[in-house]
């Protein structure tokens, strides 16, 4: 800690202001005025200016009262009135990866399955036979035709390519025949525990859908040659794209050693634009734990997160496993992945080494089983502030919430879903929505949940994260649990100072506050004046991490 900034964080707090007087005499090197601040923090909600010391802010307040800091050689920079948030905090997605497949697949976010074969085609034609097409990003509930991908159509537009597309929501694949020789599977495989290769109910023949560890099987003789270059640029790609939108800190729900090495060369290269907090995939945690790192190790840039699990399937693909089946399919409950004993076994090795706990679970069985796990630690080898994590956490009831509350658990529920998978929350039915991304259950209970975008299978905008979670409503006007509604406020503290929380980072981020990294987004308009129905459209102006500008339009 450089001394410049001890003398500030000694400060006292000024009455008002909040300006802080340092005991040694330091001076700002940037003040931002004239700007229309909501600054989430409770004793100051609202200010005119910010000074900025050392990537911190250094004192928040009023014009007058921040101007009067400056020195000479302070840079003054005239917001114009604009609104301005603290920066905002992505508490679980998936961005090195994300990054890779930017650089590398096909992205299939296309409205036409002709639309996304020609894209495959046009791939293909650049890829020697033989070598692998993939695609990412692909909605089986958003193309014209109403129907997914077939293994037919993908073999006659790649005869001689090994195709995967992945569903944007990352669980599920489709595959053509080719592929399905190179996997080494056939119409007599049986499925993998965890995991389903679909059949023709009629013939028993592979449609080439796979789903949960059936897509595994894949992956696993598709080869990766990617190089530690390519993994910073994907690192560097990803964060650009993040940050124009007004995201400053990211949780990577499921890093690997190599993720989290390419964050850390971004950062060496001067490109890394947001603040990662790195969870640790499972797969990975014998080496981590050789290693001796645990959670916390890292800096303000790049930090180790949790060990994450995964305990069951995905929302967006309907493989998340439920007590109640799925609308429409009553044999159909969804996919557990792991057993809860082989959970608990790997959540206890790395509880005990000091490792904060994150759990994929998203229905209503995987969420139970999470808790009983996290439950039964805490009896056996409590810790405290153990924070544990429920990533996505959709699907609950009072009960649930109820013991969430009482081991002060952390949900990260989708916040973009309502709003961009609308149409998919028929298959849950009107009576289910109303408990899933469960944001206003959750506050009233006092828990605190996180804005998480789970990019790629929701998009990332804090925008678009804001809209839907204050009108529940889809892109064609379709209102999905309305009892779920938050008020705007407590939206975005839900995207910044809550996600904070989630990282043990409420200290130093998470508001715009004396001694807190200056993280900040500037927007085009207010967004408390704009009807809530058009806050998605609102333009992200400026984004500033660290005091450094990493987005101007
Ligand atoms: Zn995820």
């Amino acid at each position: 800690m450089s001394s410049s900034r001890r003398t500030f964080l000694y400060g006292l707090g000024a009455v008002g202001a909040r300006a802080l007087f340092a005991i040694e005499r330091t001076e700002p090197e940037l003040i931002l005025f004239n700007g229309n601040f909501w600054t989430v923090d409770a004793r100051q909600p609202r200010a005119q200016a910010a000074a900025i010391s050392g990537g911190r802010f250094f004192a928040v307040g009023s014009n007058d009262e921040v101007l009067a800091l400056a020195g000479g050689s302070a840079k003054k920079v005239d917001l114009g009135g604009k609104t301005v948030l603290p920066g905002f905090i992505d508490a679980h997605s998936h961005p090195a990866e994300a990054g890779l497949s930017h650089l590398r697949m096909v992205d299939c976010d296309l409205r036409s399955i002709a639309d996304i074969l020609k894209a495959l085609r046009e791939r293909a034609a650049k890829t020697p036979p033989g070598e692998w097409v993939l695609g990412f990003k692909y909605d089986d509930t958003k193309t014209a035709e109403g129907r997914p991908l077939t293994r037919e159509e993908l073999d006659a537009a790649l005869p001689n390519h090994p195709v995967l597309v992945e569903h944007r929501g990352g669980h599920t694949a489709w595959t053509n025949s080719q592929a399905i020789k190179l996997a080494k599977i056939d119409d007599k495989t049986p499925d993998p525990p965890g995991g389903k290769y679909d059949r023709d109910p009629a013939t028993g023949k592979l449609t080439g859908h796979v789903r949960e560890h059936g897509k595994d099987t894949f992956e696993k003789v598709i080869p990766a040659t990617f190089t530690r270059d390519d993994r910073r640029e994907g690192v560097r790609l990803i964060t650009q794209m993040m940050t124009r939108s007004g995201v400053t800190s990211v949780t990577d729900a499921e890093g690997t050693p190599e993720d989290l090495r390419a964050y850390q060369d971004a950062r060496e290269s001067g490109q890394l634009s947001m603040r990662v907090y790195c969870h640790i995939y499972q797969a990975h945690m014998d080496q981590m734990l050789a290693a001796g790192v645990k959670t916390g190790l890292g800096d303000e840039w790049v930090k180790v997160g949790a060990q994450k699990m995964i305990c069951d399937g995905s929302i967006s693909e309907r493989t998340a496993r439920l007590s109640q089946p799925y609308i429409g399919r009553p044999d159909d409950f969804g996919i557990l992945v792991t057993p809860e004993e082989e959970l608990y076994q790997q959540a206890r090795k790395a509880h005990a080494a000091g490792w904060q706990l994150g759990t994929h679970a998203n229905g209503d069985v995987a969420i139970d089983i999470t808790l009983r796990v996290y439950e039964r630690l805490q009896k056996e080898l409590p810790r405290k502030d153990p924070r544990y994590r429920l990533e996505h956490c959709t699907v609950v009831n009072d009960s649930l919430v109820a013991r969430i509350k009482a081991l002060g658990a952390i949900p990260t529920p989708f916040s973009t879903y309502a709003y961009y998978h609308g149409e998919k929350m028929k298959e849950y039915g009107p009576e289910r929505v109303n408990h899933m991304f469960a944001l206003r259950s959750f506050s009233d209970a006092g828990i605190r949940p996180t804005q998480a975008s789970d990019y790629p299978p929701g998009p990332f905008e804090p925008m678009m994260a804001l809209q839907s979670e204050v009108t529940r409503t889809d892109m064609k006007g379709n209102v999905w649990g309305p009892q779920q509604r938050i008020t705007l406020e407590e939206a975005i503290r839900v995207g910044t100072i809550h996600g904070a929380y989630a990282s043990y980072e409420e200290g130093v981020k998470g508001s715009i506050e004396a001694g807190k990294y200056a993280d900040l987004v500037v927007l085009g308009r207010d967004v408390f004046k704009e009807d809530p129905s058009n806050v998605i459209n609102i333009p992200i102006e400026r984004t500033m991490v660290g005091a450094r500008w990493v987005w101007e339009s």
